[in-house]
């Protein structure tokens, strides 16, 4: 993260002048950045980086198709959600056919943060509830309410009695039985919410714990954790912000390698591979629960020009088979990094699935997590030319998650500049 007085460069102090303490930049020296094509963006000096810290344009940067749909649509109508516009509905239409057939309603909202929020609210309707089960360190948005379920966000102070924070399912916390495990701990907050007279109303989780430091396997392991949520008569609530659209190549969303049918499905991010659009996959008996008491309205989610970005993602996706591309680059790229983590002690896991990689970085002689290592790495990723961020609980876990497009030599340029940070 950016610290004001790395640097003194004018783009910088410009920046914070403006956004103030709110600024979020990446790099102590922050990249200014002028255009982005595939799996490549241009700094304003020239240099072209690597884009491994994206897991927003995941069609590629600047895609024709999605510039081409969203020009057209802005250029014919735009307005707020109101209007019957075939555009809109052809779009969810064709989003519902990778759903559950059960989750047939789906709310537009224009960030993943208002998705959950409406999830989080949804449940408690549903259930009477009002606890919430996350992991320790997830991120789920910026809301009252979802800062409250996202630990990695609060700074100072503690959760509220409402959100029982759990490990992420893991060897680490778990053992080999990782799905016993995970449902063990699910059941001891459940426990600790009936001490504390709370009812619970959902669990909540990014289905590959991108936050928590990306825990992928075995697939199915959160089946057990949704059993025991909801015999306690709570909703399991699958956030797809970061695994879904066809990330993690097995599946065309992270509950789908799971076997599981969540009760609310929330997504972002690459939606609308950088138009900015999110939504909620809802049974619609509990939309209509909760839309009975306070109803819902979005003025710019699922405007025609998100649907039209929307569209062109999927079509994307189908015709340029990008989830079948995530699973092949992702397996070769998983084993570069792992004959890399076999020649370097420091290099102490390697996990992931389709194009969502985890590298744990520790020390050689204690194996305990090593963020200055891991910073180093970043920052030497960056001066050969590649973006790269961390997440996991340590910041000891680099975040590796190119755009679906990678190709096979760009994973390699990858291996090679990884090799070369670490040395
Ligand atoms: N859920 C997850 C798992 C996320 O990673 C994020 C954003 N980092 C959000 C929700 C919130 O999405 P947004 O920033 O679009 O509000």
């Amino acid at each position: 993260a950016f610290r004001p007085g790395d640097t003194d460069a004018e783009a910088v102090e410009r920046r914070l002048a403006n956004l103030g303490a709110a600024s979020v930049l990446f790099y102590r020296e922050p990249i200014e950045m002028v255009s982005a094509e595939g799996a490549w963006m241009t700094a304003k000096d020239g240099t072209r980086y690597l884009d491994f810290y994206n897991n927003v344009p995941s069609v590629g940067h600047s895609h024709p198709r999605v510039v081409e749909a969203v020009s057209r649509q802005i250029a014919q109508l735009n307005t707020n959600t109101r209007y019957i516009v075939s555009v809109v509905d052809d779009y969810l239409e064709a989003l519902k056919a990778h759903m559950p057939d059960s989750l047939s309603n789906v709310v537009m909202t224009c960030s993943g943060s208002e998705a959950n929020d409406l999830a989080m609210r949804v449940a408690m309707a549903a259930t009477g509830g009002t606890g919430f089960i996350v992991t320790e360190t997830a991120y789920h948005g910026n809301t009252a309410l979802v800062t409250e379920a996202s630990p990695s966000a609060l700074k100072r102070g503690s959760l509220p009695e409402t959100v029982i924070a759990i490990p992420p399912p893991s060897v680490q916390h778990s053992g080999e039985d990782i799905a016993g495990g995970f449902r063990r701990s699910v059941e001891m907050a459940l426990a600790e919410f009936a001490r504390r007279g709370i009812t619970p109303a959902a669990l909540m989780a990014d289905s590959i714990f991108s936050s928590d430091g990306i825990f992928a396997d075995p697939p199915g392991f959160l089946s057990e954790a949704v059993d025991a949520i909801r015999a306690a008569g709570a909703l399991f609530i699958a956030d797809e912000v970061q695994p879904g659209f066809g990330r993690t190549g097995d599946a065309f969303w992270g509950f789908g390698r799971h076997g599981i049918t969540p009760d609310m499905v929330t997504m972002g991010k690459p939606m609308g591979n950088g138009f900015p659009m999110a939504g909620m996959a809802v049974r619609p008996d509990h939309l209509e629960q909760f839309c009975a008491d306070v109803g819902y309205f979005n003025t710019f989610g699922g405007n025609p020009v998100a649907a039209a970005a929307g569209k062109a993602v999927l079509d994307v996706i189908r015709d340029e088979g990008l989830q079948e591309n995530a699973r092949d680059t992702g397996a070769l790229l998983l084993e570069g990094l792992r004959d890399v983590a076999r020649a370097d002690a420091r290099v102490a896991d390697v996990r992931g699935a389709g194009l969502f990689i985890g590298v744990d970085l520790a020390e050689e002689e204690t194996g305990r997590p090593d963020p200055d290592l891991t910073v180093k790495v970043i920052d030497g990723m960056r001066s050969r030319g590649v973006l790269i961020g961390a997440a996991g609980r340590y910041g000891a876990t680099l975040k590796v998650r190119p755009p679906l497009c990678l190709k096979r030599e760009e994973a390699e340029q990858f291996v090679e500049a990884f090799k070369g940070a670490l040395s």
